[in-house]
């Protein structure tokens, strides 16, 4: 299974013949130079680092886990090569801006190379959370503070992370108590206690800085009362050089379940008075900053999902085609006849195309993103560039959730297909899914997304950001109509569509009526309703593009597309047509099959149920 990580076929698939990227990227200065060639050698590179360099780190890791000796947190030994490599390839500024020292790429390329690294989530987070610490202070820090932190942080010398949680500010961040009291020098002394922090400490880096989310003394109680502070591990000196240790410690680390090779720290700050931090941006302004970085990292999340799905998969399929057990079905009495791969029988067939079509439906909803991203930054008007961060803003949290979600759910049929031995320590699938279930939690539980997207996002701008994304839907329904062999999936999907917007209206309703606790109750739902519209969305336009290209393909090689005695073989024997038709047939085993669950939840949510508010806690049980 050495290096099966990653399925650049589909990668390529997605940003050039769904969403066409070298030609639209030609009109623009900023992306001119992305050719096809420099983004297939880019790819083409960032899956060697992937299979290589990341993929053999990911079992030994877990297995020697992380260790915190005399306050200091070693990783796993072979996270330093791996490291040394990574960064030498300068992967590390993939996406940091060309004015900032970094490659600049574009969004949707970086998250294509990323996504062959991201299957082994505790070594990437070390260098992930770091650059993007370091990308909080280029956007928001002073010209000193750049100087200090963030340029040793692109080099890779020093490491970061994010420090939100606490005992008692999970979700709730709002109710944090770390405090910071200044000093008359400008800077401020923090107290308090973090908890769950990735990254907090290793033997990676020299130095850590740790962006910590405090309440200055006398600032009002809340959200809006947050600072963000620049704590360092080791306080730099005037000249640049390391100073003394400040004033925290890592008190523990947490015993994990999966991750378990990337060290969650408990950071006691200031227990001595003396702990260090600087204010980064304005005062009270912390909660806008750190959500620049959530907001990227709930993408980021949904990618972990994507990653560790689709290494699950290409293992399972792998597995499928080798492992022998039983003879096929038109065989079953004869016990003479030969074993067949398992990948014969109907029901592994039917679990494996269902990984299939909901892995290729999360690479192109997290590329759409990385997309959505590139156009907003790079568009021509204001109309432009609200479109499309309003695609990105609705599509976040679905990303975030639906993605690491579902993604779990790819391991565990990954497990079902390898049956015992994919319970058992020979081969990664239990620890994709052990590793994946904490995307669930971390940057803001899913329960969380689907409130923040019944709450915030469809409503947003009156409405409009999700009524654009139903009309780029209907848009991409449009584009493919005169496809007789599409017409219907279109007609499924085209139902699916405007229930998807009639169940928004039905929750619009109920908040003008006063009902509001049908929405609430119903917020992860109509996230999962959303999700699942919205990849049938996206597999359809991909089955549209295949279908474009493989009619190509037959009259290329003068092969008559309507009659399949000709196509039959010709799909077997060409793997392009091959990879078409398996592309066709996603959309359609997804729309046919999975679909129709949008349905289901639709009637669920539109019954106006309150049971989940009308039981009392004492019916709930013992
Ligand atoms: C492996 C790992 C790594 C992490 N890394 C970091 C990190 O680097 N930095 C950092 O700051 N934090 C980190 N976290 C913390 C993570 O962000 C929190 O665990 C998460 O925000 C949830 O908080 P909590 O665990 O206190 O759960 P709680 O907030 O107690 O939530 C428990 C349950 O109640 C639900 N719930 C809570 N409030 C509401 C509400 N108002 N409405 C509806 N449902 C609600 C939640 O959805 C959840 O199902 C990490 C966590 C893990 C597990």
């Amino acid at each position: 299974m050495a290096g099966l990580v990653i399925d650049e076929r589909d990668q390529e698939f997605v940003l050039f013949d769904m969403l066409k990227i070298p030609g639209v990227f030609s009109g623009m200065e900023a992306y001119r130079e992305y050719t096809k060639e420099l983004i297939e050698m880019t790819l083409r590179s960032a899956g060697n680092m992937a299979r290589k360099v990341i993929y053999p780190t990911l079992m030994e890791s877990d297995r020697e886990g992380c260790r915190l000796e005399k306050g200091e947190v070693h990783v796993p030994r072979c996270f330093h090569d791996a490291k040394k490599k990574f960064i030498e390839g300068g992967w590390h500024l993939a996406a940091v801006p060309a004015e900032s020292g970094g490659q600049g790429f574009p969004y949707a390329l970086h998250v294509a190379l990323s996504e062959g690294f991201i299957h082994n989530f505790s070594f990437y987070a070390y260098i992930y959370l770091s650059i993007g610490a370091a990308r909080l202070i280029d956007r928001h820090g002073s010209a000193a503070q750049k100087k200090k932190y963030m340029e040793k942080m692109y080099s890779g010398l020093w490491g970061g992370c994010m420090a939100l949680t606490e005992p008692e500010a999970g979700s709730d961040v709002g109710s944090l108590k770390t405090r910071a009291v200044r000093r008359l020098d400008g800077s401020f002394r923090i107290t308090g206690t973090k908890i769950f922090i990735t990254g907090a400490d290793s033997d990676l880096y020299e130095n850590i800085i740790i962006p910590v989310l405090a309440r200055i003394e006398g600032d009002p109680p809340g959200t809006g009362g947050i600072s963000i502070f620049l704590v360092p591990k080791y306080i730099v000196n005037d000249d640049g050089s390391l100073g003394k240790r400040n004033d925290y410690v890592i008190s523990s680390l947490e015993h994990k379940m999966g991750l378990r090779a990337s060290s969650t720290c408990m950071i006691n700050f200031g227990d001595g008075g003396d702990c260090y931090g600087e204010l980064l941006f304005e005062e009270r302004k912390g909660m806008r900053v750190m959500f620049e970085l959530i907001n990227s990292s709930r993408v980021g999340v949904g990618l972990q999902g994507l990653g560790t799905a689709g290494a699950a998969y290409l293992q399972a399929l792998n597995y499928a085609r080798e492992r022998k057990q039983g003879p096929d079905l038109m065989n079953f009495k004869n016990p003479d006849s030969p074993r067949v791969p398992i990948i014969e029988h109907p029901d592994v067939r039917r679990m494996l195309l269902w990984m299939k079509s909901h892995v290729e439906g999360m690479r192109a909803l997290i590329y759409f993103c990385g997309f959505c991203f590139d156009m907003a930054r790079t568009a021509g008007s204001a109309d432009e560039k609200e479109k499309w961060e309003g695609f990105l803003e609705v599509l976040t949290p679905v990303c975030k959730a639906y993605c690491s979600d579902t993604g779990f759910r790819v391991t565990e049929y990954a497990m079902q297909v390898f049956g015992g031995y994919g319970y058992c320590q020979d081969h990664p699938i239990e620890q994709f899914m052990r590793d994946l279930k904490a995307a669930s939690l971390y940057e803001g539980t899913n329960g969380i997304q689907a409130l923040d997207l019944i709450g915030r996002k469809i409503g947003m701008k009156g409405g409009r950001y999700f009524i654009n994304l139903l009309g780029e839907m209907n848009s991409t329904m449009a584009a493919y109509s005169g496809d007789e062999a599409l017409r219907d999936i279109r007609d499924d999907l085209k139902s699916a569509v405007d229930l998807l917007g009639e169940t928004a209206g039905f929750f619009a309703r109920c908040g003008k009526e006063g009902n509001f606790f049908v929405p609430v109750t119903n917020a992860y739902p109509f996230l999962t309703m959303m999700g699942t519209v919205t990849m049938a969305w996206l597999l359809f336009w991909q089955s549209g593009a295949a279908s474009e290209k493989l009619r190509g393909l037959y009259e290329r090689h003068h092969i008559p597309a309507d009659n399949k005695n000709a196509t039959a073989p010709f799909i077997s024997e060409n793997s392009e047509a091959a990879f078409l038709e398996g592309k066709i047939i996603s959309a359609r085993y997804f729309i046919k099959n999975v679909l129709p669950a949008a349905d289901s939840l639709a009637r669920g949510i539109k019954s106006g149920d309150l049971s989940v508010m009308d039981i009392c806690d004492e019916s709930f049980g013992l």
